[in-house]
């Protein structure tokens, strides 16, 4: 059966960046302890058509039609999280991201360390990409559809680091919207590990070579956490310190702030997805951010998610 997402429409290219401020987290954990600043998300634009159930097998999609590009830029957001796109650009409720726009400085808070964590929400129109970045490297979470390389290689140019700066690719699960622009980042795999959980890693189609993670291990001094039920491999990753999650769709937003579990419409398990969703809010994170429905929620992010278990 077809496990892909399946959506077209165009978006507005509205270049978008989301500064959230985060809560300190205290907690004891084996994972390391970083500061976060979850500092910016840049827009982008997308015809965003997806054709990855050729195969039959639900693997990454390679071939779709490309996203328009637009310029990187400095825009600092609104935390309004209702805004949306132009309605019908998506066949899935609460998959359009949220541009909005003012003036942003775009400043970096650095702790006495200098390992401040920025998160970059790259806003692809209906799917997100993340740029991670921890002094002078970066990661990257999820690369978007077929088309998306221009735009994350723009999120790294607004955080000053070029492509080769990448060390670490994380990839939640083996969608075609999360991996379809994995091709296109040639320098940013130049020095990069592509990292995927188990359950998926065979069905990502590309000629880079693929490093399997598992519940537990460390990338970025994240620790990653199977969340499957999406996808078999699906996984996310949690910034102790601060309390980040970056889910992938083992979560969604609702455009409005709210969070909901995997959507049922295109997860085969919705069993695991639900105990996924569980074991999410059990690690009490302050900071959402997946792959639809509007940009990284900071509100009562534990509370929403133990809400839906
Ligand atoms: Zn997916
Ligand atoms: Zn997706």
């Amino acid at each position: 059966m077809c496990t892909n997402e399946q959506r077209s429409g165009a978006v507005t290219a509205t270049p978008t960046i989301t500064r959230i401020p985060l809560v300190r987290a205290q907690r004891s954990h084996r994972w390391s302890r970083r500061r976060l600043l979850i500092d910016t998300g840049l827009g982008t634009a997308g015809v965003a058509i997806l054709a990855a159930c050729g195969s039959g097998d639900g693997s990454a999609s390679t071939g779709s039609t490309p996203a328009t590009d637009a310029p990187a830029d400095t825009i600092a957001a609104t935390d309004e999280p209702g805004a949306t796109d132009e309605p019908g650009a998506t066949d899935e409720p609460g998959a359009t991201d949220a541009p909005a726009g003012d003036e942003t400085d775009a400043a970096m808070a650095a702790d006495a360390s200098g390992s401040e964590l920025q998160l970059q929400h790259v806003a692809l129109g209906f799917v997100s990409a993340y740029v991670l970045v921890r002094g002078n490297e970066a990661a990257i979470v999820d690369t978007g559809t077929s088309g998306s390389g221009d735009a994350i290689n723009d999120a790294l140019g607004a955080l000053g680091l070029a492509p080769a700066d990448v060390r670490h690719i994380i990839l939640t699960h083996d969608h075609g919207d999360h991996v379809g622009g994995l091709g296109e980042l040639e320098g940013a795999t130049t020095n990069a590990t592509v990292y995927a959980g188990a359950g998926d890693i065979d069905s990502i189609r590309t000629s880079l070579d693929l490093t399997e993670v598992a519940d537990g291990d460390e990338v970025f001094g994240m620790g990653v956490v199977a969340t499957p039920g999406h996808t078999p491999g699906s996984i996310s990753v949690f910034d102790t310190d601060t309390g980040l999650v970056v889910a992938g769709d083992a979560i969604n937003g609702d455009n409005a702030g709210g969070l909901t579990g995997a959507n049922p419409d295109f997860t085969p398990d919705m069993g695991a997805a639900e105990e996924s969703v569980a074991k999410l809010a059990a690690l009490m994170p302050t900071t959402a951010a997946f792959g639809h429905g509007g940009p990284p929620v900071t509100d009562g992010v534990a509370e929403k998610l133990a809400a839906l278990t």
